[in-house]
């Protein structure tokens, strides 16, 4: 944890306690984990980028740790990701864990019944078609059609950035009208409906119990996580980014490696209890 926490992370008081190596946790700044709601991000923040979205894994430990918050937290812990909420399960499995999923326009308020999960409207067909040509502007373009929305990684094509946001620009320079929107990520170009954001799904879920009424804690790496970091102090909340110092964050962490040192760390702090 550094930045504004480094003042309260110098005091010897707060390292003592602390293996060398140990990540700061900002005693001072986390609530009790009764009043807190855990809202994270999935790649690049609780688990490592791979070379494809299909890759990820998730390291030994981390499903105890997220059960552990999730029981201590009274169910007020979410994933809050791009990632639709079939794609979250599959990666979890056999874990189910409550999510705003697709950028917010998916939505999962408790965990049990699938038929309570939020869906949005599926995107115009014509539309998804004209931008899954979009693909084929080079090998190692992966299409991703989450219904809702469409993502074109390109990983494996870095080359082709620049010849997809174009493409993608031609398509909506057609259609002045279309209610959608193009969201950048990490060799990722997602275009989704512009209702919707990560922002608006985390405003949601924070009106549902087991959410409501608590301090929440949002950690994330990506563009879009700026949305929450930026809504955060309306609930009097928390936003520490990952890999990089994002505007109004009260911290960051370098890797996801550490942000699983943390909320490990979250379990073993008796103060917290
Ligand atoms: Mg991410």
């Amino acid at each position: 944890m550094k930045s504004e926490l480094a003042e309260l992370d110098q005091k010897p008081t707060m390292l003592d306690d602390e293996a060398p190596d140990a990540v700061p946790v900002p005693h001072a700044l986390v609530p009790h984990l009764g009043e807190t709601a855990i809202l994270l991000d999935i790649d690049g923040t609780l688990l490592d980028l791979m070379p494809t979205p299909r890759e990820v894994w998730v390291p030994p430990g981390l499903s105890e740790t997220l059960n552990r918050l999730t029981e201590r937290t009274s169910g007020a812990l979410a994933m809050v990701s791009g990632r639709s909420l079939n794609d979250i399960d599959l990666i979890f499995a056999p874990d189910v864990f409550r999510a705003v999923a697709g950028h917010g326009a998916e939505m999962r308020l408790s965990v049990g019944n699938e038929a309570d999960d939020v869906h949005a409207p599926q995107m115009d067909k014509e539309l998804k078609r004209r931008l899954a040509a979009i693909a084929k502007l080079s090998p190692g373009i992966l299409l991703e059609d989450k219904g809702y929305s469409l993502a074109l990684h390109y990983r494996l094509a870095p080359h082709a950035e620049k010849a997809i946001y174009e493409s993608v620009s031609l398509i909506r320079a057609d259609l002045p009208n279309a209610p959608i929107e193009v969201l950048p990520g990490k060799f990722v170009c997602e275009i989704k409906h512009s209702g919707f954001t990560k922002a608006t799904g985390v405003r949601e879920l924070m009106k549902h119990e087991p959410f409501k009424g608590r301090r929440p804690i949002f950690i994330g790496d990506d563009v879009t996580d700026e949305t929450v970091f930026a809504i955060m102090p309306d609930m009097n909340g928390l936003a520490f980014s990952v890999g990089r110092r994002a505007i109004g964050v009260n911290g960051h962490f370098d890797e996801p490696k550490d942000v699983r040192a943390f909320l490990a760390h979250l379990l073993d702090d008796t103060r917290l209890e």
